[in-house]
């Protein structure tokens, strides 16, 4: 199935952005040492920073996450359709998102 196909490779992807990205968020996560010289203020910037970026880092291992699991399991006769009310899921939700689960309205309805 072609859109099969072409999620395929979305997922694909999507998979070595965000493989990209977790390296980089990575990289810049780094403990503050609690002794070191740094005034409060600027300590307490950097420990703020740190939690965005820790969040970053969290969001984008989940999704990379989904993916992974969209990735597998693609050629289930369930892929696609919503885990809720079982209808297909918009191609163009699946494009964006291809670890979609639910499609709009149940997404919508159960705060998803
Ligand atoms: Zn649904």
């Amino acid at each position: 199935m072609a859109q099969r196909h072409q999620l395929r490779l979305q997922i694909n992807n999507d998979l070595a952005s965000l493989d990209i990205e977790l390296k980089a968020l990575a990289s810049q996560l780094q403990p503050i040492e609690p002794d070191c010289s740094l005034g409060d203020l600027l300590r307490s910037e950097m420990m703020h920073d740190q939690e965005v970026l820790n969040g970053a880092y969290i969001e984008a291992k989940k999704r990379y996450n989904s993916l992974l699991y969209a990735q597998r399991h693609l050629d289930d006769k369930k892929y696609g359709l919503c885990l809720d009310c079982d209808e297909p899921i918009a191609f163009e939700r699946m494009l964006l998102m291809p670890e979609s689960r639910y499609c709009v309205r149940c997404a919508k309805e159960n705060n998803l």
